[in-house]
């Protein structure tokens, strides 16, 4: 059996995802560029963009890990929550 890459095995995964209303409240205003670029570096799925000082979020690619959460401290991430009921991620590989 061939082994497969991270790549290939998250292109696997299966999102159910709510694309009117995120999980993730992110004060896409915040001024601290330092705390921008902490979760911007830290989301393994991109979900956080910073160009010419503009933070931009996208929750649909979310992979629901909590890392922006845990680093953010109620910063720029304000709230976080799973998606409600089937909504979300559904891992196929792990
Ligand atoms: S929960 Fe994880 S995957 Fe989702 S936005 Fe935060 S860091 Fe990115």
């Amino acid at each position: 059996m061939k082994k497969m890459s991270v790549e290939d095995k998250l292109g696997t995964n299966v999102f159910h995802t709510d694309e009117v209303n995120s999980h993730i409240d992110v004060d896409k205003a915040y001024p601290d560029k330092e705390e921008i670029m902490k979760v911007v570096l830290a989301c393994p799925a991109a979900c956080y963009t910073y160009e010419n000082d503009t933070l931009s979020f996208s929750h649909l690619g979310c992979l629901e890990c909590g890392t922006c959460r845990v680093l953010s401290h109620g910063k720029v991430v304000k709230d976080w929550n799973y998606p409600d009921g089937t909504r979300g991620v559904f891992y196929r590989q792990g």
